[in-house]
């Protein structure tokens, strides 16, 4: 899974605390790919199976910097860059783990209507999972109270 950074430039250190803070700063695009394929037991029959498209996926973090970054800010600007990754690759998580789950139930696809109602059945799954999972860790800020293996750091930063 590509990762693109973004830079951010800031007046000082509380300045991209100010925005750091709170705030959801980094994202997962994530990008599903499906088909109808022969059901294994049964070829007369044709199922939906989706995957994430993990070529076209990505999680942008954000490279905060501002004239005087201090060692100690360094070292911080670190634990947040690895506290957003984490939470964003939680979100690609959640969706490999819903498009598993929709390709193991075996979904039959009969007509064209059939795939289209299967596509918006996993987008809505899929944004509801993502919402769900950014409601209960607040966006990362609270990561280490998710279940395993999504937990982990906070994703704070402070000046200090
Ligand atoms: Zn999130």
């Amino acid at each position: 899974m590509p990762v693109v950074v973004k830079p951010e430039f800031y007046a000082n250190c509380v300045d991209a605390a100010t925005t750091l803070s709170g705030k959801e700063v980094a994202f997962a695009a994530i990008y599903y790919k499906f088909a109808a394929v022969p059901d294994r037991t049964n070829p007369s029959r044709r199922v939906f199976v989706a995957a994430v498209d993990e070529q076209k996926s990505y999680i942008q973090l954000p490279k905060p910097t501002w004239p005087t970054v201090s060692a100690k800010d360094d070292e911080n600007l670190a634990r947040l860059d690895s506290a957003l990754a984490w939470h964003e690759r939680g979100h690609l998580a959640i969706a490999v783990a819903l498009a598993e789950e929709v390709t193991a139930a075996q979904h039959p696809i009969a007509s064209n209507a059939d795939g289209v109602a299967q596509v918006k059945a996993l987008f809505a799954a899929s944004n509801e999972r993502q919402v769900a999972y950014d409601t209960l860790v607040s966006h990362g800020i609270h990561q280490s109270i998710a279940p395993e293996p999504l937990r982990g750091a906070d994703t704070r930063f402070y000046c200090r």
